[in-house]
């Protein structure tokens, strides 16, 4: 049986705002991640709020969906065995500081709110996301 599944990674606006979706998406692919869809979008504050709504009743919930919606993002759907779990191992731990060598947020991160990418923590969660992003 195939384990093969499907995440959502989205490039956050301070590593969109960097350039650095070239290298972030690099590192996807040499860690064998297939990208199967992308898009550059620019979400409203709303749209935000509705995608983070399991964050709505934490202290930065306001804070996170402003920052989201306040540039361009990269939204992903990326394949790979045990992709979401893949995905969270690349990304690295929330905050950059406590997150290990050879992980994007490590390596591009710069605080717990700007740390560069969002990854789904669950497949139920990813297909969610997935179809938040490119169900048209
Ligand atoms: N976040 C924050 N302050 C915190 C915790 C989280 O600004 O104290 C932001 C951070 O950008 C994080 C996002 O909220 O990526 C979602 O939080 P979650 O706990 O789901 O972390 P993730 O799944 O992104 O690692
Ligand atoms: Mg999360």
């Amino acid at each position: 049986m195939s384990n093969i599944e499907h995440t959502l990674s989205i490039i956050k606006p301070d590593a969109v705002e960097r350039k650095l979706e070239n290298e972030i998406k690099e590192m996807f692919k040499n860690t064998g991640f297939n990208i199967l869809k992308e898009k550059k979008i620019h979400i409203t504050k709303s749209e935000a709020e509705e995608f983070y709504k399991v964050h709505e009743t934490k202290p930065f919930y306001n804070d996170l969906c402003a920052y989201l919606s306040s540039g361009p993002i990269v939204v992903m759907i990326l394949e790979h065995e045990h992709a979401v779990l893949r995905n969270r191992d690349l990304m690295g731990a929330t905050n950059p500081k406590d997150a290990e060598e050879g992980t994007i947020r490590k390596k591009y991160g710069i605080s717990i709110d700007k740390n560069s990418v969002h990854g789904s923590d669950s497949v139920e969660n990813a297909k969610i996301e997935i179809d938040f992003f490119f169900k048209d």
